[in-house]
This record gives C-alpha cells, sequence and structure tokens, in this order.
C-alpha cells in the first residue's frame, strides 16, 4: 500500500490511485519505496535545524526527516488557520516561515533541482498521463487545483459542456472576516517594516518581544510605552550617564566662520570602557601584560615575539615617561584612529569621526567595534564651497587641524587635571592617558602632520616621516632617518626672527606652515624625540591593496593588453575564484569576480589581495603559462615570477603575524630582495615616478614600526574601517542627511546607541535580559551529519539513484555493499561537520549538487601503514554509515605527502590515484585537518595541489630569515 506523504493521510490502494491523488493535492513526491526514502532523506537534510541525537551518538537523522519534508513542500491542508487565536498563529506562521527560510538558505536548493529531475523518472511510468502536471502542480493552489486541473488537460477549446467550465471566482474583497485587535496590530507592524526596509528576522524578533512583555507580571492596560527621545532621556538620568553626551563646539575657521565641531568627553568615553564587565574581561586583555602597571611579564612565551603593541619597543619608554617605574599609575595608552568616511557617492556628506582604542586590548578585542569609542567628528569643511573655492591648501589644513585641536581638548584637559582617578575592576587606580600611535591612510596621515600631499620630483621629502628624498624612494632597504620634534621647533623659531628663511626650511622639509594640533603643549603622545612624526605608522591595506598590488596589476594590464589572453586569464580567475570558495580550507584572502582580475576599478584594497592569490594558484597551474606568454617571460623569469608572487603574499602575512623578535630585526635584507624581484618583474611604464613612490618607501618602514608597536596588525587600518561603521555609516543612516547638520545629527544618533547599549549591559548583568540572546549551545568533539539519503538494495538499485552521487562512490558502495548495508539498505549523508574539543568546526562535503554543482571537499587523512605514520590528501566522495559508525569514502592521492613540504613550498603537486585501491573507507577520525586543493587545470588528469592556508604564510616568510642575532 502506498501512501501520500503529504498530510492528507491519503492511503491507496495500488499506485496509480495514488497518482491520481497526488496530482490533485498538488503534490510530487516518490511513490515507490526507494524513491520515497530518498525524498525524505532530502527533506532530513533541509530541516536539520532541529536535530536529535540518535542512537550511535550521531546528530541529525531520521526523526526529523518526516515532519520537515512534509513541510516544506506545502503544507495547504494546515492552511486554514482563519479564524485563529494569536498565539496560535504567530506558533503557526514562524514555523512554516522558518523551514521555508531554511530551505531557501541550506544547501538544499540541490533537492528541488533534482527533485524537479525526478519528475520524468516517476511519470514515464504512466506513460505520459500525468505529464502535463509536472511542473505546475507543485505551485498549483489547493481549492483550485481540481478544476484548473481539468482545464488544463482539455487543452483543447471545447468548451460546450458546462460541467468542463471553470467555476467563478468569488470577489476577493467581498467576505472582510472581522479583525481582532492583535490581527490589525501585526498588519500594521508589517506595512510598518515594509515601508522601512526591515530585515525579515526583525519582525520576529519584535514580536519575540511584544510577546514576552504582554506575558510578562508585570504587564498592565496602564502602560504607556515612551517616545524615542523622551525614553532616551530617562535612560541618562537613570544611569547617570549624562558625561556620555556628545557636546557641539564652535570652532572658528580661517575665513572667520564658524564651523560645529561634536566632540564626546574623552573621561567619559574611556570611563565606559574600562568601567564596562563586559568589557574589562581577562580573556580581552593582552597576554604578557599587567594591566595596573603596565609591566611586561618576562617570563610569558608571547612576549618573545612581536606582538601585541606592549610588546613593542616603544612600550616601556613611554610608559616610563607617563606611569614612572613604580607601578603607582595604571597606563592608559590610546591608539587613535581617523579616516575619512563617505556614506554617499558625491562624498558631501562625510565626517572624518576620530576614534581610539585601549593597548591594553588584545588584538581579537580590538578588532571588534565595541572596543571602540569616540572622541569626535571633524565636518566635512568644503561641503558646499564648490570649485571656486578659493582657499589657500595652508587654509584648508589649518581648519581641519583647528577641528582636530578642539577633538583632542578633552585629551589635553585629562593631561593637565593629573589623570583619571577611578576604580577598575574592584581596584583604586591613578590612570595616565596617553597617545600611543595613530592610524590613518597616508593622505589623512599627511594632513595630520602638515606635510605636503602627493609626490613628484620636486618634493623634497615625499614621506611624512623621514629626511630622504625623491630618489631614495625606491631604495629597497633605506637607512631614514627619522624627522624629530627638536628639528620642527627649530623651524618655528627660525620662521619667527626671520620669515622668508623660515619658510624655506619648511619647504624644505615639504611641511606647511600652520600651528599643528598634534604638537600642542599638553598633548600627551608615547614618543617625546619624534613626536607624531615617528607615530604615524603604514599600514598595508592602503600600501599594499591600494598600492603595490595595484601598481602589479597595471604593469601586467599594461604589458598584455586587453586582448584575448587577457580575456582568458579573466576567465580563469573566475573558475580559479569558484574552486578557492568550494574548499573544506577557507583560510584565504578573499577575493572578487566582479571585474577582470587585474583590473584596477570595482575592487576593495582588501579584495586586491585575493585577487593576487588567485593569480598565484593560476600561475601554477598548467592554464597558467598564458601568462608566460603574454608577458614575454623567459623560463628564468616565470620561475622568479612564481617565486614573488608565493613570497609576496607570504610577506604581507608575516607582516600580521606575532614574530620572533629577532627574526623580525634581521628581517630587512629578506624584505628587501622580495620588493626588489617585484621592482625588477613589474616595470611602471613611461610618464610615471617608478617606483620612486612613498608607498614603497611605506613597505620598507613596516619592519621598523613593527618592532615599535608590534605586529602590523596592530595598526592594521581594515579594523577601524569597520568600527567606522557604527560611528558613521549606521547613525549616519538615521539622519536626514543634510550636508549642514550631518555631523551634528550622526554624533546625536550615535550618542542615543552608546545610551541604549550601556542600559541594556546593565540589564544584562542583573539577569534581566529578556531578549535571549541564544547562542546555538557550543558542540566540542562532536560529528553532526547531515544530508541524509537512503538506498535500498535489493533489486536493481543503482539506477534509482536521484541524487545522482558520484560514479566512483557507487562503485565504492558496490564493492562494499555487504559491509555497509543494513537490512538491504545504505545510508549515507552528504556533509559532515566535526567540531573539534575548542568548539572550532569544520564542514566536509561531498555533495554531488550542491547549488547547481558537485562540491566535493579534500582532507588531509592519517593512515598507520605497519609502523609508519602517513598522509594523504585525499577528495571526500560520500559519508556512509557502517556498523562501526559512519565512515568516510575517500580518493587518495597516490603518494603520501608530509605538512611540513606544505610549509615549505606553500604550494605542492601531487597526483590523486584513480585505481581501485585508492578508493577506501576511513572513519571521520582519521581527518586530520581542512585541506584546499586546486587542480591543475589544462594539466594532465588527476594532478592538483595542495595550497597552504594563510595563517601559515608567516612562517613560509619567515622561515629563512636568521634568527640569532649575528647576522648584524
Ligand atoms: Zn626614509
Amino acid at each position: 500500500m502506498a501512501t501520500c506523504q503529504c498530510r492528507c493521510g491519503y492511503n491507496a490502494r495500488n499506485r496509480k490511485s495514488l497518482s491520481k491523488h497526488r496530482s490533485q493535492c498538488g503534490l510530487i513526491q516518490g511513490d515507490i519505496d526507494h524513491n520515497v526514502n530518498i525524498l525524505l532523506s532530502r527533506g532530513s537534510s533541509s530541516g536539520c535545524a532541529s536535530i536529535g541525537v540518535n542512537r550511535d551518538g550521531y546528530i541529525g537523522g531520521d526523526d526529523c526527516g518526516n515532519d520537515n519534508g512534509s513541510n516544506y513542500i506545502y503544507d495547504f491542508h494546515d492552511n486554514n488557520i482563519w479564524p485563529f487565536s494569536a498565539s496560535d498563529t504567530n506558533e503557526d506562521t514562524s514555523d512554516v516561515e522558518s523551514h521555508c527560510d531554511d530551505f531557501m538558505t541550506d544547501d538544499d536548493h540541490s533537492a528541488t533541482i533534482s527533485s524537479a529531475g525526478d519528475g520524468p523518472m516517476i511519470y514515464d511510468e504512466f506513460n505520459g498521463e500525468q505529464n502535463s502536471t509536472s511542473s505546475s502542480a507543485i505551485d498549483r493552489d489547493d481549492d483550485s487545483s481540481s478544476s484548473s486541473q481539468d482545464s488544463f488537460s482539455n487543452s483543447s477549446l471545447s468548451c460546450e459542456d458546462e460541467s468542463e467550465l471553470p467555476g467563478y471566482d468569488p470577489p476577493m474583497f467581498s467576505t472582510t472576516p472581522l479583525f481582532s485587535a492583535a490581527y490589525k496590530l501585526q498588519i500594521e507592524l508589517h506595512t510598518l517594516f515594509d515601508k522601512n526596509k526591515a530585515s525579515l528576522t526583525m519582525y520576529d524578533e519584535m514580536v519575540k518581544l511584544f510577546n514576552g512583555f504582554f506575558a510578562s507580571n508585570e504587564f498592565s492596560k496602564m502602560t504607556r510605552l515612551s517616545t524615542r527621545k523622551k525614553f532616551m532621556a530617562e535612560t541618562e538620568k537613570l544611569f547617570g550617564i549624562a558625561a556620555m553626551k556628545p557636546t557641539y563646539g564652535c570652532v572658528r575657521l580661517e575665513d572667520n566662520t564658524v564651523a560645529t565641531v561634536p566632540v564626546f568627553d574623552a573621561k567619559a568615553m574611556i570611563l565606559s570602557l574600562l568601567h564596562d564587565p563586559s568589557i574589562m574581561k581577562h580573556e580581552n586583555f593582552a597576554p604578557g601584560y599587567d594591566i595596573f602597571t603596565g609591566d611586561v611579564l618576562e617570563d610569558c612565551e608571547c612576549n618573545q615575539v612581536y606582538g601585541e603593541i606592549h610588546t613593542g619597543d616603544a612600550w616601556i619608554p613611554a610608559r616610563n615617561q607617563h606611569c614612572g617605574k613604580g607601578g603607582k599609575f595604571m597606563p592608559i595608552a590610546l591608539v587613535l584612529f581617523g579616516d575619512k568616511s563617505h556614506t554617499d557617492l558625491h562624498g558631501s556628506l562625510s565626517v572624518e569621526p576620530v576614534s581610539f582604542t585601549l593597548t591594553l586590548f588584545n588584538r581579537d578585542a580590538r578588532n571588534l567595534p565595541k572596543f571602540w569609542r569616540l572622541l569626535g567628528y571633524i565636518p566635512n569643511l568644503t561641503a558646499g564651497k564648490g570649485e571656486a573655492n578659493r582657499q589657500s591648501a595652508k587654509d584648508k589644513l589649518q581648519n581641519l587641524h583647528n577641528c582636530l585641536s578642539y577633538v583632542l581638548k578633552s585629551i589635553r584637559d585629562i593631561n593637565e587635571s593629573g589623570g583619571i582617578r577611578t576604580t577598575v575592576m574592584g581596584q583604586n587606580v591613578h590612570t595616565k592617558v596617553w597617545i600611543h600611535f595613530i592610524i590613518g591612510d597616508c593622505e589623512g596621515n599627511n594632513k595630520w602632520l602638515g606635510h605636503y600631499p602627493g609626490n613628484n620630483s620636486g618634493t623634497a621629502r615625499p614621506y611624512r616621516d623621514c629626511e630622504c628624498s625623491f630618489s631614495d624612494m625606491c631604495n629597497t632597504n633605506p637607512t631614514c632617518m627619522y624627522t624629530t620634534l627638536r628639528e620642527m621647533a627649530e623651524a618655528q623659531s627660525l620662521l619667527q626672527r626671520n620669515k622668508k628663511e623660515g619658510s624655506a626650511v619648511f619647504q624644505q622639509m615639504s611641511r606647511y606652515i600652520i600651528r599643528n594640533a598634534l604638537l600642542q603643549p599638553g598633548l600627551p603622545m608615547s614618543d617625546q624625540i619624534y613626536g607624531a612624526y615617528r607615530m604615524t605608522p603604514p599600514e598595508l591595506l592602503h600600501t599594499s591593496g591600494a598600492g603595490l598590488i595595484l601598481y602589479m596589476f597595471r604593469s601586467i594590464a599594461g604589458t598584455i593588453g586587453a586582448g584575448i589572453g587577457r580575456d582568458d586569464l579573466d576567465r580563469q580567475h573566475v573558475r580559479m575564484m569558484q574552486s578557492i570558495q568550494r574548499q573544506s580550507e577557507r583560510d584565504f584572502p578573499r577575493g572578487t569576480t566582479r571585474n577582470g582580475i587585474v583590473d584596477g576599478t570595482k575592487c576593495q584594497a582588501s579584495e586586491r589581495r585575493g585577487n593576487l592569490f588567485s593569480l598565484t594558484c593560476i600561475a601554477h597551474t598548467h592554464d597558467g603559462l598564458i601568462l608566460k606568454e603574454e608577458m614575454k617571460l623567459s623560463d628564468d623569469k616565470w620561475r622568479s615570477l612564481k617565486l614573488f608572487l608565493r613570497q609576496y603574499l607570504a610577506m604581507e602575512e608575516w607582516f600580521h603575524s606575532d614574530n620572533n623578535k629577532l627574526e623580525v630585526q634581521n628581517a630587512r635584507r629578506k624584505i628587501a630582495k622580495v620588493l626588489k624581484m617585484l621592482q625588477e618583474l613589474f616595470p611602471r611604464g613611461e610618464g610615471t615616478n617608478g617606483y620612486n613612490i612613498p608607498k614603497m618607501h611605506g613597505m620598507t618602514k613596516m619592519q621598523s614600526y613593527m618592532m615599535r608597536f608590534g605586529c602590523a596588525m596592530n595598526f592594521f587600518g581594515g579594523t577601524g574601517e569597520s568600527s567606522h561603521k557604527q560611528f558613521v555609516k549606521a547613525p549616519g543612516q538615521k539622519t536626514q542627511r543634510r550636508v549642514s547638520e550631518f555631523a551634528h545629527q550622526t554624533a546625536k544618533q550615535y550618542h542615543h546607541v552608546m545610551v541604549t547599549h550601556h542600559a541594556l549591559t546593565c540589564m544584562t548583568l542583573r539577569g534581566e535580559n529578556n531578549s535571549v540572546h541564544d547562542t546555538a549551545a557550543m558542540m566540542h568533539d562532536r560529528i553532526v551529519m547531515e544530508g541524509k539519503y537512503t538506498i535500498h538494495t535489493s533489486g536493481g538499485w543503482m539506477e534509482d539513484n536521484t541524487l545522482r552521487l558520484n560514479n566512483n562512490l557507487l562503485g565504492v558502495y558496490l564493492r562494499d555493499h555487504a559491509e555497509i548495508s543494513q537490512n538491504n539498505t545504505i545510508t549515507g549523508y552528504t556533509h559532515a561537520r566535526i567540531f573539534d574539543k575548542d568548539g572550532i568546526q569544520s564542514i566536509f562535503y561531498a555533495h554531488p549538487t550542491y547549488r547547481s554543482g558537485p562540491w566535493y571537499d579534500w582532507a588531509f587523512v592519517h593512515f598507520l601503514e605497519g609502523e609508519e605514520e602517513l598522509y594523504y590528501p585525499s577528495r571526500v566522495l560520500g559519508f556512509v554509515e557502517t556498523l562501526e559508525g559512519v565512515e568516510a569514502v575517500i580518493q587518495c592521492s597516490v603518494r603520501p605527502m608530509k605538512w611540513t613540504t606544505v610549509e615549505k613550498k606553500m604550494l605542492v603537486a601531487f597526483d590523486l590515484g584513480d585505481k581501485d585501491e585508492s578508493f577506501v573507507r576511513v572513519p571521520l577520525s582519521s581527518f586530520v585537518h581542512t585541506l584546499c586543493v586546486i587542480r591543475d587545470y589544462g594539466g594532465e588528469k588527476n594532478k592538483y595541489f595542495v595550497v597552504l592556508p594563510k595563517r601559515g604564510w608567516g612562517c613560509y616568510f619567515g622561515k629563512d630569515i636568521m634568527k640569532s642575532s649575528n647576522e648584524y
């Protein structure tokens, strides 16, 4: 007896009547037993949000199959939900919706695709009788199905028979039911949300909040919720946090107009960090560091590397300068970040937020926006001035410094009043505050230091912090003379004595004659000799991503022109990106395929690095030889290009890693070598400055700044830029977007965000947080199997497979079916999620049709052959249940591979075995780690490369740098 799989409970005596019934209820579902099973298994993979543990300890599986399977297909028998009570609706609709969401977002696009593919197979059996329904039946609505079904099959227009005609559709608005208040509320809410482009989950979350409130004991009809403004004012009063409010200063500009500069009080901002228990936790502090004294703990291993900020050589002198050695004062060193931020295309709605974080936090914490606070916004001073703006560059810069000085005023105030005394983590402390270093892009840094912008051979000092000349810029291993505060002071006093001579000196220094906000007396800085001039380290996002890599790509584009070769390269790039995206190992820089690989435009600085990685992979494949031909490189040059690409990627990663201190100190020669290769391999054309560019010079300085402030990740611009989202982009969206008011309103919105956050933190602390942020329970040492399917092995079972499993996998099933088949059934899975003991998840796909294409992941698999431990890069073909638990079916490489080889070479070629012995079943515990493997496109069959993941690149670069002090 066959059963309809929808909830109608239909039992049919034979297949034919079932099929008839099915066509009426609009379902396409398997009728033959194994097809039903296979479809169900796919239903289960869609519904794996609700997983249970089965007997074998694996999660997922049979019990969630039935419900979800029928739910997601079509649930019209239950949609008779009118009239309803409020609670019922919520559950019901959200249930269906969430399943739909699962279905839409999860991997089961493949399920629809393949079940549509089932269509012909099912209908063939009935000799085309049901053909017409195969596509339309899915979408057809219940009520009209029987009638329209008829008219559909009788497509001829012989409509004389009344009974053959379609019935009259009743007018839609004639039957208006009575609305309950709750229902009305929901309609209004939906309309409101649609109008305001609210996110889909927001509605459900809001409904949940309302329901929680209605159900609480305190709920009363008399409660009135406050308006936004009133609520904010009340909250501010309640928590006594009026100090967080921005103040709006009027700053006089050079042309005697006045600009409004919103600033936040530095003291209140620092305290909001120091007092927040969710922030001041040990796991957020830099390891090996005493936050109360600023001492660097000698015996800690993490202080042997240039890692966190306190490991840099600038830390102890700065700490001693501001706090002394006695440990009497608590050091609060600020990392300042300033970068122009746009919220519209024309750049007129822009502000320059000045934000900061504290050096006592570790890098992971500093990467989160929550650890950053705002000092103020420098408004767009050129807005509305237009082309005819006759202000001199000097005046414009002075205006900026006037505003900046006002923004930094509260830091000076703290310093002048002798620090802040407060209680931090239960301890009374006296803190001293100073600015440790400043992050910004090239342009912004130049402005802040009052340095000439741009670069031409006439500029005496193209780089902002040293005395190097234009022709020194291309030197890959320069010895820089950094400019000092004294030099600046002497120039100033000369200027006062003799204006002409003084101006000449300033010109020689390539600096504007301005009153610099960073040189004000009373502003505490980390460096007493060089001042701000040695506190603006170069950073990779702008130096490399928007600098050197861009020039490399332009050089390639210039050499190969815009012909067929370029097109071929772009195609290969798309193919390579697809391949890189479908890997179990994902630790690689992300690129983009919006445009051609070497096109400079429409590509963010960070994505360019991903494109460079893609180019590196392409260059190592057989098809990549097109690049060699197009660039007309000799064999030697081609080899050195490939070496260079690997080394350059690795060097960037090395800058961002924690490296042994001696290794960093000895790295100059190695860095110089890579940069030299860059200049030779990618010549810049006529009419350019060649490599006499500040960005090249900045790259050589990276190492010296790493020695000062720890690993270059500490002064990476990307982190500050992401925190800009909370300081500008998000609050800026809520303003009226008028240029003149923009800075003002953005500050106000951000203030609201802070107040709400403060209240929420307090609520969480008191355990009164009703909005439960249910983070999925962390899983440890677990394996979750998903995408279940079953194959019945009695009879000719191979042909009936609807997932279109890989032939090699089927071969293994056929070969081993005596061992893996239980009760004439083989149970398999299409992906596995493996959690290690730290709860870190690795996903392995072995999916024949994941979003329209196969996705077979690779794993590094451990074998014990005799006494010898061997490792094979292997392709995962599938997962199958056996008596010993779930095993993976894999295809191994011909020869084993050592991971140290991969670490040494970055890309390692191997052959994939295609003989019977290469196809084996292994327990999932033998998967050592995830792997990124790329096919040698255009090369021999079964040739592949293992690619070292990004986290290993730093060591790859540092491996041949001397780690002893002998070199110098
Ligand atoms: Zn220099």
